[in-house]
């Protein structure tokens, strides 16, 4: 029998101008800024897994949908459950000492003396690992991760590495532009504040590279200082606790100023909020994922709005919640395409074949970075014929031995066509049109005018610092060639 799904009215984020949206920031505002306790809790819902009976949460609070804060017995029963499940939940990863947390209400352990800095819990072992845990999953970046600290096993071991054996560690973890500011951070460490990473987090938002969210994590995980620490995990849990916090704040900066203030207040004044940081987390990675969350697992059920609204709609929670945080549909990421001509100029030496990749230059997203030689251009997909790779085989003519033709006509070139490529970057879509090119190159001529470029084996391609989308044309075309 088809059952007919119950809907739950929620009250949706309106746009900047709607006066009902006013009334709501002017309420929310009050209620993020002062935390008061909550009315009358005639109405107690006890969860089984409640560890006193004194913690409960009121029914009344849970229904209340302009929600954006806790109540000051509420974050005292988030510390507790939260706490109390991390111990039994988390998982052992090389940068992360044991929680400090006791049950049963005990003090928590002291902090440990961290002499060496890689040890897990040193300051240098969580910033590490929270600059590779960017963007990249946790099970890939342990193997990164212990292969970075046998090299660089302390930030003055990182301050005096060449950028490129830096960049070499990093190969196939993306997002180079983090290893480069790490470099660089970890030369302003030893140059202001002679190889100890500070543990303030204001001297730790100097450092190049390190915004809110690392300072707050390193701060409190690895000094134990009462910050909060919020990533994306930890917006969506806070988003689900308190459904007040996407139905009356603006997606964008007015919403993450109240997370910070959520977290902050779940954090202030306590001893331990490193533990409470990465409970968090854990929770947002492991149980309240972004969809399929395993609500029947959280510690947090009585707490949760989200949570209590499919119960009272009697619907699976697990879908239901899913639909925060609200999203902010009026406003699309502008996307823009891009067509680019790549060439992949190889050489056969012995047994293997070397492709020939430069060296990108400035700042930018891949700044520093290797790559074949290419161009970004504003043609038809129909023009880049092999006319159009005139200008890049100009480029590398007389480079690093390569020697393409004569009077610059290039007309008697074998340029196999290796097809297309596509990436997408956040904001960018790439069409990469591949061509490869077999030369000639003598031992003599090798390294001639070659600046910013190097001859690469196929099998040390992927352990270079090149980015995916260069990866995936030098796949394509010596697939091809
Ligand atoms: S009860 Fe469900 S939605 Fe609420 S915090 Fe836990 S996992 Fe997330």
């Amino acid at each position: 029998m088809r059952q007919t799904r119950r809907r739950v009215p929620v009250q949706r984020y309106s746009p900047p101008s709607s006066p009902l949206r006013k009334r709501r920031r002017a309420s929310a505002a009050s209620d993020v800024s002062s935390y008061q306790s909550p009315p009358s809790q005639s109405a107690a819902v006890q969860s089984s897994s409640s560890p006193s009976p004194s913690l409960t949460v009121s029914a009344a609070d849970n229904a209340n949908k302009s929600n954006t804060t806790f109540s000051l017995e509420q974050v005292q029963i988030l510390r507790q459950r939260l706490l109390d499940w991390y111990v039994d939940n988390h998982r052992e990863l090389p940068w992360r000492a044991p929680p400090r947390h006791q049950k049963n209400g005990k003090a928590p352990k002291p902090m440990q003396n961290m002499d060496c800095p890689s040890s897990p819990g040193a300051p240098y072992a969580v910033w590490i690992s929270e600059v590779m845990s960017q963007q990249t999953r946790l099970s890939v970046v342990v193997q990164y991760y212990k292969r970075w600290m046998q090299e660089l096993p302390s930030v003055k071991h990182l301050a005096e590495a060449p950028l490129e054996r830096v960049y070499e560690l990093w190969a196939g973890l993306g997002y180079y532009r983090r290893a480069r500011f790490a470099h660089e951070a970890a030369k302003q460490i030893v140059d202001q504040h002679d190889g100890r990473i500070p543990g303030d987090v204001n001297s730790l938002l100097k450092l190049c590279g390190i915004g809110r969210y690392t300072a707050g994590a390193v701060s409190s995980i690895a000094f134990g200082h009462a910050v909060a620490a919020v990533d994306g995990n930890v917006e969506r849990v806070l988003s689900r606790l308190r459904s007040g916090l996407s139905q009356n704040c603006a997606p964008g900066k007015e919403r993450s100023r109240a997370y910070w203030e959520v977290a902050s207040a779940c954090v202030e004044d306590i001893e331990n909020a490193g533990d409470l940081n990465q409970a968090l987390m854990e929770v947002g990675a492991s149980v309240c994922k972004p969809k399929g969350a395993q609500c029947e697992k959280c510690p947090l059920t009585a707490l949760c709005d989200a949570y209590q609204e499919a119960q009272r709609a009697k619907v699976e929670a697990s879908s239901y919640v899913s639909r925060y945080p609200m999203k902010d549909k009026t406003k699309r990421i502008k996307v823009r395409s891009e067509t680019v001509i790549a060439l992949v100029v190889f050489v056969q030496r012995g047994g293997r074949r070397e492709v020939l990749l430069r060296r990108r230059e400035g700042d930018g997203l891949l700044g520093g970075l290797w790559e074949t030689p290419n161009r970004v251009v504003d043609w038809d997909l129909d023009d880049c014929g092999d006319e159009a790779f005139r200008e890049v085989l100009r480029e590398v003519d007389g480079v690093a031995g390569v020697c393409c033709g004569e009077n610059g006509e290039y007309s008697d070139l074998n340029l196999v066509d290796a097809g297309q490529v596509r990436h997408v970057f956040s904001h960018i879509r790439q069409r990469l049109v591949v061509k490869a090119l077999k030369v000639e190159v003598t031992k003599d001529e090798a390294g001639r005018r070659g600046d910013g470029y190097r001859w690469v084996s196929e099998t040390e391609v992927e352990k270079c610092a090149i980015s995916k989308q260069m990866r995936k044309v030098v796949d394509a075309a010596l697939k091809k060639a």
